[in-house]
């Protein structure tokens, strides 16, 4: 027994809490005696905690050789002396009477001291730790489980992917005057909040303001903290959305005031999302700005009907355009002549426009056509038929935006899969052919 706390019982499997503390050390002198894998775990924490460590051992393992550019090493057996000066001790010499030797100068100096070898013979203990930097700030939670290390690991573990899972609330708190603001552009997926990337759950996590489009996951901003002010720019009280340039002076100028903006939208900013457009203005107006990517429609909303963009034997590369306005005419005859998949957002108005034009350009008639409406949503549905007919099928169907088209054989491949038979189910006094049973689709794959 060595410390006045471990003989009244107070080790880490004692009735006694430890009490917790943080302490800076940059440039304080610390003592670690000895030279293997432990002390070189503690000894690498230290060096990256800034302290001035010196290393007390005749010979050191490799790992501990890799940081000697960063501290001192004495190449010799530890002596109690060496204990003098140092604001904190690390024994792990390997050898119980050193060790016992350097504790009780430690505990009779004052000084903590840290065994590695006997933890209720300890005066402290090092905590499994995650460590995490948030908006540039470091985030360190310290786990201690008494005599158990491995349910300390274990939940230290755990904590850290809580921490990275989103759901924690890393939203830093009182600003600090003068503290840079930032944007960050999240692609929120085709609108399920479990289709958003872990990173841009994470920032909307740590989000201050959140800027949110129409067609953005909106079921997270319930899970946010109620503090986090959301505006949303899909649409205005007279259902104007509010213009691209209006957005980007937002953006500027809540991170001006410091800040951490996130801008959600559907999708992946990129994909016809206007997403460059914020990031040049942020970089123009010297913002930060930080791009998370997100799972476009243009794919995923055809993975929703059953349709893969691409497909061996049928579709060897993808096309996504806009359907904003109808191509013209050299772009006309481009998709007409492509083997591949084309993917249309925004096509829903255009639909007719764009099918006969496509047809007068020499598509054939009886390419397959899907139009998948809100996809990923409980009121998803997917309508079928060639290319001459899918205009006059989803007018009558009462087809509506948000939508993603898909011309091609692959979106054949929606026939055999679950939600178009669940869609046939839920209509079946609808018109023949609306929802194309395999044969009423004029193409057959492979045939
Ligand atoms: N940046 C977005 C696309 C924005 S353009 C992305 O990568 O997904 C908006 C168009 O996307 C809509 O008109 C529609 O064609 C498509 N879209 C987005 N979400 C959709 C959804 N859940 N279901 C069907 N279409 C969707």
């Amino acid at each position: 027994m060595s410390g006045a706390g471990a003989a009244a019982g107070a080790g880490p499997g004692g009735a006694r809490a430890p009490y917790p503390l943080h302490l800076d050390l940059a440039g304080r002198r610390v003592l670690v005696a000895g030279g293997g894998p432990v002390a070189a775990r503690r000894a690498g924490d230290l060096v990256a905690a800034g302290a001035d460590v010196h290393v007390v051992s005749p010979a050191v393992c490799e790992d501990l050789r890799d940081l000697l550019p960063h501290l001192t090493w004495h190449e010799r057996e530890a002596h109690p002396d060496d204990v003098e000066g140092a604001w904190l001790v690390h024994t792990a010499t390997g050898d119980r009477a050193t060790d016992d030797a350097l504790a009780s100068a430690a505990e009779q100096r004052r000084t903590w001291c840290v065994r590695a070898d006997d933890a209720d013979a300890s005066a402290a203990w090092t905590p499994a730790v995650v460590r995490r930097e948030v908006d540039g700030a470091a985030v360190t939670v310290s786990v201690s489980a008494g005599r158990d290390p491995r349910r300390a690991r274990a939940l230290k573990e755990s904590l850290g992917r809580w921490l990275d899972g989103g759901a924690a609330p890393l939203r830093r708190g009182a600003r600090e005057p003068g503290r840079t603001g930032r944007v960050t552009l999240v692609g929120g997926g085709p609108g399920e909040v479990d289709l958003l990337t872990l990173r841009g759950r994470r920032r909307l996590a740590e989000a201050d303001l959140v800027v949110v489009d129409r067609l953005a996951p909106t079921g997270v901003l319930a899970e946010l903290g109620e503090d986090v002010e959301v505006v949303d720019v899909g649409k205005t009280p007279d259902h104007h959305p509010v213009p691209q340039e209006e957005i980007n002076r937002l953006l500027v100028e809540a991170a001006r005031t410091g800040r951490h903006v996130v801008r959600l939208k559907g999708g992946d900013g990129y994909v016809f999302g206007r997403g460059g457009e914020e990031v040049l203005a942020c970089r123009e107006a010297g913002v930060e700005v930080e791009v998370v990517p997100g799972v476009t429609s243009a794919f995923s909303v055809p993975a929703a009907a059953g349709i893969p963009v691409t497909h061996r034997g049928l579709a060897r590369s993808v096309t996504v355009v806009t359907g904003h306005d109808v191509p013209d005419a050299a772009a006309l005859a481009a998709f007409a002549a492509l083997e591949g998949t084309l993917v249309v957002l925004m096509g829903v108005s255009t639909l007719a426009g764009l099918a006969e034009g496509l047809i007068a350009a020499g598509k054939d008639p009886a390419t397959p056509v899907a139009v998948v409406e809100r996809g990923w949503t409980p009121q998803q549905r997917t309508t079928l038929a060639p290319l001459e007919r899918i205009a006059a099928v989803a007018a009558e169907r009462g087809v509506r935006s948000p939508a993603v088209v898909v011309v091609g054989p692959v979106a054949d491949l929606a026939t055999t899969v679950g939600e178009v038979a669940a869609a046939r189910a839920q209509a079946p006094a609808g018109p023949a052919g609306l929802v194309a049973p395999p044969g009423a689709v004029a193409y057959c794959p492979g045939g």
